[in-house]
């Protein structure tokens, strides 16, 4: 734990979720207040019990980020309770059916759009407010590797985070003038975790040339196609993100930060 965000705020969408809960524990050990918010409100409640040991101030805000009122609402409640936000981790995400293209269902494709992108958008320029009435800070948009090449069978999915790339780059040029750098995060295989469980079994239900009908033989696949030969953990996303949100990177914006093992 090398950064220091003692004094700061960090609000994180998706942060029941396996990445949103690693990155919460990260900022906490560090220093920072923090303001989970998430759909399902029984697991981010479990979370902000975890962060009671860190001492710092935890608030929790049920939150859809595809209803433009309901992120209104939890930016308006976490600026009171914390006084001003410094930083947006922009995490809330779905992975979408598996399906080949020719068969990939029109209401999954729209859900996916709906949550990873509709809802990165609302999260974003709620959060280029708050950050520019505060006079600065960060953001960091998850996208995924799946927005750099798109993978078999996520159709949907590699849509949303290529359209995430894209509008990190905007969004940098835009809110430069007020001091906030806005950058994207892309891990690719990380684990253990319910995506990387979800989508071995899903990848292999699917039936493609790509991928073995056995899941435990699609993880070995999965593994064998990285450089480094093995899933990136939790913590080493939260260090991405640590990194990117942190004074070290003042002079970054508008950067994809693959997180990948080559
Ligand atoms: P996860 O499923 O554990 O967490 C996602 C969280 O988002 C959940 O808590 C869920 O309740 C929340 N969420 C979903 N829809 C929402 C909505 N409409 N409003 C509010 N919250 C909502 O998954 P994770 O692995 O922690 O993924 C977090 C992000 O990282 C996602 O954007 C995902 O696409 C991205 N990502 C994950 C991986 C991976 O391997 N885990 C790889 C690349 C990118």
């Amino acid at each position: 734990a090398t950064y220091q965000f003692a004094g700061k705020t960090i609000l994180i969408t998706g942060g029941a979720g396996d990445i949103g809960k690693a990155t919460a524990h990260r900022f906490a050990a560090n220093g920072a207040a923090i303001a989970l918010l998430d759909l399902n409100e029984p697991k981010m409640a479990d979370v902000a019990g975890e962060l009671k040991g860190y001492n710092v101030p935890v608030g929790t805000f049920g939150c859809d980020v595809t209803a433009s009122d309901d992120v209104a609402k939890a930016f308006t409640g976490a600026v009171k309770q914390f006084g001003r936000i410094d930083y947006v981790f922009n995490n809330a995400g779905y992975q979408g059916v598996f399906a080949k293209t020719d068969e990939y269902p029109e209401d999954d494709f729209q859900k996916v759009i709906d949550i990873n992108v509709v809802g990165v958008f609302y999260i974003l320029k709620a959060a280029a407010q708050q950050l520019r009435d505060a006079g600065g800070g960060a953001i960091v948009n998850m996208a995924s590797y799946a927005g750099v090449v798109g993978p078999p069978n996520m159709l949907a999915y590699a849509a949303s985070k290529f359209a995430v790339i894209g509008i990190t780059q905007t969004a940098a040029k835009d809110l430069a003038p007020y001091g906030i750098r806005v950058n994207a995060l892309s891990p690719a295989l990380i684990g253990p975790g319910f995506m990387w469980t979800r989508q071995t079994e899903l990848q292999a239900a699917v039936g493609s040339q790509y991928f073995d009908a056995d899941p435990k033989v699609v993880e070995q696949q999965m593994i064998n196609s990285i450089p480094m030969r093995r899933l990136g953990s939790l913590e080493e996303v939260a260090n991405g993100v640590a990194f990117l949100m942190s004074e070290e990177a003042s002079y970054i914006t508008g950067f994809n930060l693959e997180v990948t093992g080559g």
